[in-house]
């Protein structure tokens, strides 16, 4: 059982990442983790990590508070999950086999073991046929699929995923969630952090969703409910900044008229909400999104 209670993380240089997260995920659950860019997601991955841990709050595996272990603890813990990302992160110079045997290898299993188990994953993920392959001889959605080979190899309790589709085309994103729900299935906890609205959509799985570092909503996602939301939202921010009728501006210059402050809500509406961006474009749609409700000049 994973459990964060009212847990913080600022980051050194004083940018607040969560603020008073609270959740439990019970053992074999499937869990989305959601919310756009910089909204604290590979935040709550690296906490459970224990890459770092919380400011204030604590964060419990099974009742262990990971901020009390100790570094020689650290490697044991780590063992209990599994995880992938987003860019793969798959050693090139080896093959298939290889990549996946290796996290077998470093455990210190005998090598009957490991000739026994990698196989039988390779073929759990469908890539069976491709074991001598080199990573850069597979599609994305395949070398993802290695990572994934790679990251249950040693039976994980659980299996935590960041992104695991941000670089991949929806066919192999869909293809990519399905394997994961297998997973899950045969009773890994899974947690997948995902901006796509889509493949959310698509599962029918509990989702957390996480808004400017805390946690907005968790449940089953309605996406008719969160389109509603969201919309009541950009409507309260643009009210409470809207010039009031016949109200000047304290820069002297005349409130906007109503029909172009409702094109730009228009404007304003289009960009908010998970746009589809690309890591590279994030610091910018982050940006714009937080001025979203502006309508004045
Ligand atoms: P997400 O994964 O949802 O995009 P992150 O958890 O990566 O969000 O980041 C949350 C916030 O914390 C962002 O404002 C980000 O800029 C900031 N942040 C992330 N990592 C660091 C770090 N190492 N140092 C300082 N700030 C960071
Ligand atoms: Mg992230």
């Amino acid at each position: 059982m994973i459990e964060f209670e009212n847990v913080y993380k600022t980051y050194e240089k004083g940018s607040r990442a969560l603020r008073d997260v609270n959740f439990r995920i019970d053992d074999g659950e499937f869990v989305f983790v959601t919310g756009r860019s910089g909204s604290g997601k590979t935040t709550i991955v690296r906490l459970l990590l224990r890459e770092i841990t919380a400011t204030e709050g604590r964060v419990l595996v099974d009742g262990t508070d990971l901020a009390q272990l100790k570094q020689k603890e650290i490697p044991f813990y780590r063992r209990r999950l599994g995880v992938v990302f987003q860019d793969f992160r798959l050693l090139k110079d080896a093959t298939v086999f290889e990549n996946v045997a290796f996290a077998k290898y470093v455990t210190g299993a005998p090598r009957s073991e490991i000739v026994a188990e990698v196989p039988k994953v390779l073929e759990r993920v469908g890539l069976a046929a491709k074991y001598r392959a080199y990573p850069g001889q597979l599609s994305g959605g395949e070398q993802q699929r290695v990572a994934i080979a790679r990251a249950i190899v040693n039976s994980p309790e659980i299996l935590i995923a960041d992104e695991p589709t941000g670089n991949l085309d929806p066919a192999n994103s869909w293809h990519i969630m399905k394997l994961l729900e297998e997973i899950n299935d045969s009773g890994t906890t899974v947690l997948v952090v995902t901006h796509s609205r889509e493949l959310i959509e698509g599962m029918n799985k509990r989702v957390i969703d996480i808004r400017r570092g805390t946690v907005n909503s968790d449940g089953l996602w309605d996406p008719a409910t969160a389109e509603k939301e969201a919309r009541a939202r950009l409507e309260a921010r643009a009210d409470r900044k809207r010039p009031r009728p016949g109200m000047r501006r304290p820069d002297g210059k005349r409130p906007m008229s109503s029909a172009k402050a409702e094109a730009r809500m228009a404007e304003a509406r289009a960009k908010i909400e998970y746009p589809d961006e690309t890591p590279a474009a994030e610091p910018q749609e982050h940006a714009a999104a937080d001025g979203a409700g502006e309508v004045t000049e």
